[in-house]
């Protein structure tokens, strides 16, 4: 069989080993870069042709959608067959697949919507508002977090134990009520879809049985950060008899502060019997200066399984480290460097810029915009979460569930019609006491005519414009159906009269929905429902927005430079890698500097962003930096210590003189500043002494010639703004 022999061409002999092993549950456990998730793909891919499974016969779980995607795409090219609907997806996916077949069984509504976090804070904010409790002493995150906590434990309310504490009582009883909405509205949250499935299962041991029989094999990949859920979730549907290969690398656990435990891979050796345990240590990613820098930085991590990874590759270029005296100037010498790289043939798909925090992707997205680099957020400025967007979400999604009222809430005013706070608040206090949904309420009240006059009107004429779209919209394609809402519903006049850019943008946005709900239709991962129908499309489409709110894929295929998180990153890699803001407080993030646990979090964080990068990588941190409105100095990350020297390369100010101060923020402004033939010409970060205030640093500019101003931030007396023409200022 030359196929068969075939899978196994180009991977070394512990590779080929994973693949082709006899079936039964086995651990890959290594390093980044290592081959796992190709080791996956090509064992899927065995188990078929080898052992005779059959595509339908396998599960294979992957972390987020973007690879479940790439996983099938590479299956197809090596078996060359088309694989629509094979049971390859994230948890989350698979979950929701179960639910929606069985959702009787799982004691939901037909048409229950998925929410994300974002709905799921309103909600819970709403909640607090309506039950009256201080939303100081219960933050509405941290409730939040309580909840999706004792979801991923697989603990309902009624399992919690508040151990006799008032305040643990009261955030159960939050956790009850929220539950309670959630069930009237039909409406599931991530951690609900997982739960909800484990019970499912777990309650029905016909399905239970039904599945293990289906399912031949079971693959999961980046198993260190799966949680107690998932973990229960795998073991109850493996039924510990389905074999399971599971591939992970306890140094890249990231998600521990969302639930995510790296014992999971310990207690797989345990209790999954007979588990065969490969390593794989030939890293086939990154030239040697990385990997052997990588290798030192996670050494300082204490809790860990001990592994080699070494490569054959050449050592490289060195890390270049990059000091830029504040945000801006780190920004700019990233772009520059990107636009060099540019220049020299390499493809601007091949680099990415990776940050701690979203916060910071403002600044260097302002750069290359105004430096015109083509670039794409993955995971971060979301299209399904665009204000917009989910207005007009919402109304699709009223169309299938008038009882949603979270997104009955949203749009009943938008755009404006005059239905003001107080006439919700009437609704939903109706609504909260009769126990009944916003939608059921609002009807309740135009009935006994407790809403009168003008309120009255506006609420009717909102309850029929809904019917009315719903009416209009039936037999119709899943596209029209969209047009057809985001015009008669107004929102697309509505912001069309905005003013500005902003307006225009958001126009374009909606415009983009009904593209993008085309090319779903006609979409490889789209099963047409019967007949075309529009009802089951459009409930296809509304969960595949929830369950993709995490990847913006319009635009995958442009030549555009890649930004995104560090987390989003994992799995990921590119030729080309920037780590910015690599400085103490911000990375390590200031959350996790106490807590010994929290720290080497952050430093496996670390060693995942390090070990994207194939033949380049850069780091940089400034000296200042806004953040939440504030300037502050910022140190040198204690990871950038933890690499040695011998790998790094210190890039110097380039042009520190010669660069001239130039208009930088407010506004798009390049032309240089340099103050006139009579006034000191000076430059960013440049140290300067002023009569007064003393000595200082320039962190910012604005302006031209008499009227340019400069900011300085001066030692003990913080940071000013001045006019160059009347300051004091003088070079040092
Ligand atoms: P991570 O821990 O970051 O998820 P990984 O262990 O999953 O990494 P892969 O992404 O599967 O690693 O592989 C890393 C790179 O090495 C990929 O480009 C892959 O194609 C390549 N690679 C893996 N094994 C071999 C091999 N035997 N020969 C050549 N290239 C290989
Ligand atoms: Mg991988």
């Amino acid at each position: 069989m030359d196929d068969v022999t075939a899978i196994l061409d180009h991977m070394n002999p512990a590779q080929r080993e994973a693949v082709s092993a006899p079936q039964g549950n086995m651990l890959v456990l290594a390093g980044a870069g290592s081959g796992k998730t190709r080791v996956l793909v090509h064992r899927i891919a065995w188990l078929m042709q080898a052992e005779g499974l059959s595509p339908y016969a396998l599960l294979a779980v992957t972390f987020t959608n973007k690879a479940a995607r790439e996983m099938r795409t590479r299956l197809e090219a090596l078996l060359g067959i088309s694989l629509r609907n094979v049971w390859v997806g994230t948890f989350h996916s698979i979950a929701h697949r179960l639910l929606r077949t069985h959702w009787q069984d799982a004691r939901l509504p037909q048409h229950f919507q998925i929410i994300d976090s974002d709905d799921q804070l309103r909600l819970v904010k709403r909640l607090l508002k309506d039950h009256r409790v201080d939303d100081e002493r219960f933050p509405p995150r941290q409730v939040q977090s309580f909840i999706s906590g004792c979801k991923e434990e697989g603990l309902r309310p009624h399992q919690v134990d508040a151990h006799g504490d008032a305040y643990m009582a009261q955030m159960v009883e939050l956790y009850e009520r929220y539950q309670l909405t959630c069930e009237r509205g039909g409406l599931v949250d991530f951690g609900e879809l997982l739960l909800r499935s484990l019970e499912l299962l777990r309650d029905n041991p016909a399905l239970l049985a039904h599945y293990r029989e289906r399912f031949g094999h079971v693959l999961v990949d980046e198993f260190q950060d799966t949680n107690t859920l998932q973990y229960a979730w795998l073991k109850l549907l493996s039924g510990m008899s389905t074999p399971m290969t599971v591939v992970g690398d306890d140094d890249q656990s990231i998600y521990g502060w969302r639930g995510a435990r790296i014992e999971n891979i310990r207690r797989f050796e345990q209790e999954f019997p007979g588990t065969k345990t490969v390593r794989l240590e030939q890293n086939y990613r990154s030239t040697s200066a990385i990997l052997d820098a990588a290798n030192a930085l996670i050494s300082h991590n204490s809790e860990r399984m001990g592994k080699e990874l070494w490569t054959a590759g050449d050592r490289g270029e060195p890390i270049s480290v990059y000091a830029g005296f504040n945000d801006l100037d780190e920004a700019r010498f990233i772009v520059d460097t990107l636009r060099e790289k540019v220049d020299e043939g390499v493809n601007r798909r091949e680099m990415a810029i990776l940050y701690r925090s979203n916060a910071q992707s403002r600044v260097l997205e302002e750069t290359l915009i105004r430096q015109g680099v083509p670039y794409r957020i993955y995971g971060g400025q979301r299209f399904y979460e665009r204000l917009e967007i989910k207005n007009a979400l919402a109304y699709l999604r009223l169309l299938l569930n008038r009882d949603d009222d979270a997104s009955l809430e949203r749009v009943i005013n938008v755009p404006a019609r005059g239905i003001g706070t107080r006439t919700v608040e009437v609704l939903r206090t109706r609504a909260r006491q009769t126990e009944v949904s916003l939608w059921q309420a609002l009807h309740d009240a135009l009935l006994d005519a407790s809403l009168k006059g003008r309120a009255a009107t506006a609420v009717r004429a909102f309850s029929e414009l809904i019917e009315r779209l719903d009416n209009d919209t039936a037999g119709l394609a899943l596209h029209e159906i969209i047009d057809h809402v985001i015009t008669t519903s107004g929102l697309i006049e509505h912001h069309r009269s905005e003013k500005g850019e902003k307006g225009q943008a958001r126009v374009e946005n909606l415009e983009e929905l009904v593209t993008a709900a085309k090319a779903f239709t006609q979409g490889e991962s789209f099963e047409p429902p019967e007949a075309g129908e529009g009802g089951a499309a459009l409930e296809a489409f509304l969960s595949e927005a929830a369950l993709n709110a995490g990847d913006h894929e319009a635009d995958e295929f442009e030549d555009c430079v890649q930004l995104m998180t560090l987390h989003s990153a994992k799995g990921l890699e590119f030729p080309v890698v920037f780590i910015a803001g690599v400085e103490e407080g911000l990375f390590p993030h200031k959350m996790s500097m106490e807590e010994p646990g929290r720290l080497e979090e952050e430093r496996r964080l670390c060693y995942v962003g390090l070990t994207r990068a194939m033949r380049k990588l850069y780091l940089t941190h400034a000296e200042l930096r806004r953040l939440h409105g504030k300037e502050t100095f910022q140190r040198p990350s204690r990871f950038l210590r933890e690499l040695p020297e011998e790998y790094l390369e210190e890039v110097r100010l380039r042009g520190q003189i010669s660069r001239p101060v130039t208009a930088s923020r407010p506004g798009p402004r390049q032309e240089s500043v340099d103050g006139g033939a009579d006034l000191p010409s000076l430059s960013l970060g440049q140290r300067v002494s002023h009569p007064v205030f003393g000595e200082g640093v320039i962190l910012n500019a604005e302006g031209e010639g008499e009227r340019a101003r400069v900011q300085v931030s001066f030692e003990g007396e913080g940071d000013k703004w001045l006019v160059l023409g009347f300051a004091k200022l003088t070079p040092l």
